[in-house]
C-alpha cells in the first residue's frame, strides 16, 4: 500500500519482493492511478486498486477484493503517510486540530484499519510492516505533526504485534533513513537533512530503497521468523550518533 511513483519506498520494496519470487498486489491512492498502474504493470503485480487511507469503508473495500483474488495472503507493507505541508515547517505548536486529526488517520490509523482487515486473509500466519522514521523518537527540525503520527504508529506496532502473535502474524515496522520522494519533499529543508544525515552517519550513506526492500524481504521471509513489534533502523547507522564528530563537518 503507498505506490506513488518509481521513487516510492514502497515500489523499491515491491521490487525487491518480486526479485525474490512473490506475487504482489498494489493500492495507490485514487488520484495517483496512471503512474501506479504502470509500476503494477512493470512488476507484473497481480492487481492495482485505488484505496484511499483517509477511509475507512475504502480500506475494507480494498482488503476484500483482495479476499477475492487470494484464498491466503502472506504480508501487508504500509507505506502511507500524509501532513499538510503547511504544517512541515515552523513550530508544531501551529498545527490545527484538523491538521493533526488528518496527519493522525491517514499516517497512523490507516495501518491499524488496515492490519484488522488483512488479517482474516492471512490464514498461514504472516508478516506486516509499516514505514517510520527517526522524527518518531528524536526532535526533527519541520517534521513537527508528522513526528507525532510516526510514535503513534510505532507504539501500534507492538500492540498489533500482540493482538496478531496468536495468529502467527508478525507486525513490525523499518525506520527508514532520509530518502527523496513525493512525500519527503514536503518538508522543509529537506535536501540538508540528506546531506546531514550522509555527513555524520556510520556508513556515511544516503539510505537507499534497495536497502529498505532487503530488510522489507527479511521481514517477511522465515528468515525473520521469531521477530515482531520490532523497529528496525535502515539508516546508514545515524540512530546511534549523539554528537557529530567534527572532523566529519564539509569543509
Ligand atoms: P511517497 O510519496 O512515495 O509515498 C507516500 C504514499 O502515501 C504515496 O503513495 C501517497 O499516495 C500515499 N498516501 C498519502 N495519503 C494517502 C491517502 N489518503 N490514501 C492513500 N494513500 C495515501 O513517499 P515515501 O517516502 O515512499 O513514503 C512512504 C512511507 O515511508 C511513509 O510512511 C513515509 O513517512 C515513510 N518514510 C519516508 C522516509 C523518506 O525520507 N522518504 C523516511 C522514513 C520513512
Amino acid at each position: 500500500m503507498g505506490v506513488a511513483n518509481n521513487r516510492s519506498i514502497a515500489s523499491g520494496i515491491a521490487e525487491s519482493f518480486v526479485n525474490h519470487g512473490a506475487e504482489i498486489g498494489i493500492s495507490y491512492h485514487p488520484n495517483l492511478e496512471s503512474r501506479a498502474v504502470g509500476i503494477a504493470d512493470q512488476l507484473n503485480a497481480s492487481f492495482a486498486y485505488p484505496c484511499d487511507a483517509d477511509n475507512e469503508g475504502e480500506i475494507a473495500g480494498f482488503f476484500n477484493k483482495v479476499g477475492n483474488h487470494w484464498d491466503n495472503v502472506d504480508f501487508l507493507v504500509h507505506s502511507i503517510a500524509f501532513a499538510d505541508k503547511t504544517y512541515m515547517n515552523g513550530k508544531y505548536s501551529d498545527v490545527t486540530k484538523d491538521a493533526f486529526a488528518q496527519a493522525m488517520n491517514i499516517s497512523c490509523y490507516s495501518f491499524t484499519a488496515a492490519a484488522r482487515e488483512c488479517a482474516p486473509l492471512m490464514k498461514n500466519g504472516g508478516s506486516m510492516i509499516t514505514l517510520s522514521y527517526y522524527g518518531a523518537v528524536k526532535y526533527i527540525p519541520n517534521y513537527n505533526v508528522m513526528g507525532v503520527a510516526k510514535s503513534a504508529l510505532e507504539a501500534s506496532v507492538m500492540y498489533l504485534a500482540n493482538d496478531f502473535g496468536v495468529d502467527n502474524i508478525r507486525v513490525n515496522c523499518i525506520s527508514a533513513g532520509p530518502v527523496r520522494t513525493l512525500a519527503s519533499s514536503a518538508i522543509k529543508d529537506f535536501p540538508e537533512l540528506l546531506t546531514w544525515h550522509k555527513t555524520h552517519s556510520p556508513i556515511k550513506a544516503n539510505t537507499t530503497l534497495e536497502e529498505v526492500g532487503g530488510t522489507a524481504t527479511y521481514l517477511v521471509s522465515e528468515l525473520s521468523h521469531g521477530v515482531t513489534g520490532e523497529i528496525i533502523y535502515v539508516d546508514s547507522g545515524y540512530h546511534t550518533i549523539g554528537v557529530r564528530s567534527p572532523e566529519n563537518d564539509i569543509k
